[in-house]
């Protein structure tokens, strides 16, 4: 068995595999897909130390950096159950095969919540977007769209409106769904529309770039078009956590729940990054979590 055993190889994943390695320890990693979210990223330019550099090119520092390692790397697997019996933590992966650690970290991150209308996969990173702390200052000076009006979507209105020209937040439900306080802000905000009971249908383009945000409104069935450069859709982060349900606890919207040394609700089992309670889904923050999780992973070894 591996003393550490990694589930997801993203930065968390990564982070996590540098760390228990460089303790000496037996370390594996599983992942579906190296490198995780960042593969789809265009550009990064907040992970510091690093002033700018490309998704592709920055997984590849990952895997590097992992492989500097005595790091088992085990590629192109998905886990599908996870058995924490007694000392050793049981990993079954899709293949048929299993494979067991004294300790365990899942890192299987989360993917967004999308609209699934037509020209948001084409106008992906040509426009649409789903990340405001990443890529609003692309959009300085231009009118924009966020799509939600729950947390995150007034979130990104209030953020974005510091920056672009004009924000249009659009809510499919007859009421914003985000804190009072939140509200309370955008409201104070010239240069944020709202349109409430507005389904999107449509993000148009030139072929390009974005052009527009098609949307009927709910209670006329008009169709309306607002022209944006930018679409931000904020309606929800879904954590990559459904084969954990029944296993270990998961908060209300399926995020792993942790202390604040990554432990899970069971012993032996951590959880860092993207896929976990902790707040604020971004790069810089996985990576972090994923080094805590495997010094608590360490620390629990140690004591037992
Ligand atoms: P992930 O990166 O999601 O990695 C999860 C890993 O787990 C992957 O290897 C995946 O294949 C694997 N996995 C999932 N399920 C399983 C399973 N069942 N079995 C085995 N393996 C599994 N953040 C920033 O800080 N700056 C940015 O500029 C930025 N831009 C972004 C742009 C885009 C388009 C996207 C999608 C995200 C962006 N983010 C950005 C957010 C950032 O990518 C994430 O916060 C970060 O990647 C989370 O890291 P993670 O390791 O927790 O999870």
């Amino acid at each position: 068995p591996f003393d550490v055993l990694i589930v997801g190889g993203g930065p968390a994943g990564a982070a996590a595999a540098v760390y228990a390695a460089r303790k000496g320890i037996r370390t594996g990693i599983a992942s579906e897909r190296f490198g995780g979210q960042v593969l789809d990223t265009l550009g990064i330019e907040n992970f510091i130390s690093v002033k700018e550099t490309e998704g592709p090119k920055f997984a590849m520092a990952l895997e590097e950096h992992v492989r500097h390692y005595d790091v088992e790397i085990v590629n192109l697997q998905r886990a599908k159950a996870l058995r924490p019996n007694g000392k050793l933590v049981e990993v079954e992966l899709e293949s048929g095969a299993s494979l067991k650690g004294r300790t365990v970290i899942l890192s299987t991150g989360a993917r967004w919540r999308t609209l699934n209308v037509p020209g948001e996969q084409e106008y992906r990173n040509k426009g649409v977007t789903f990340c405001p702390h990443c890529d609003g200052p692309l959009f300085k000076g231009k009118p924009v769209a966020v799509v939600g009006g729950g947390n995150s979507g007034v979130e990104a209105a209030i953020d974005l409106a510091g920056i672009v020209k004009h924000v249009t937040l659009v809510e499919f439900g007859t009421e914003l769904r985000a804190d009072a306080v939140l509200q309370r802000k955008l409201k104070s905000l010239p240069n944020v529309d709202v349109i409430l009971d507005a389904q999107t249908t449509e993000v148009a383009g030139d072929g390009q770039k974005v052009n527009a945000l098609v949307y009927q409104d709910r209670a006329s069935g008009e169709e309306r078009r607002v022209p944006v450069e930018g679409v931000f859709v904020q309606i929800g982060l879904v954590p990559n956590t459904e084969w954990l349900k029944g296993t270990l606890e998961l908060s209300k919207h399926g995020e792993i729940v942790v202390d604040a040394r990554g432990q899970t609700s069971a012993p032996g089992v951590f959880a860092a990054g993207d896929c976990t309670t902790v707040p604020f889904k971004q790069i810089i923050i996985a990576a972090g979590d994923g080094a805590k999780a495997a010094l608590g992973a360490f620390d629990h070894l140690i004591r037992s």
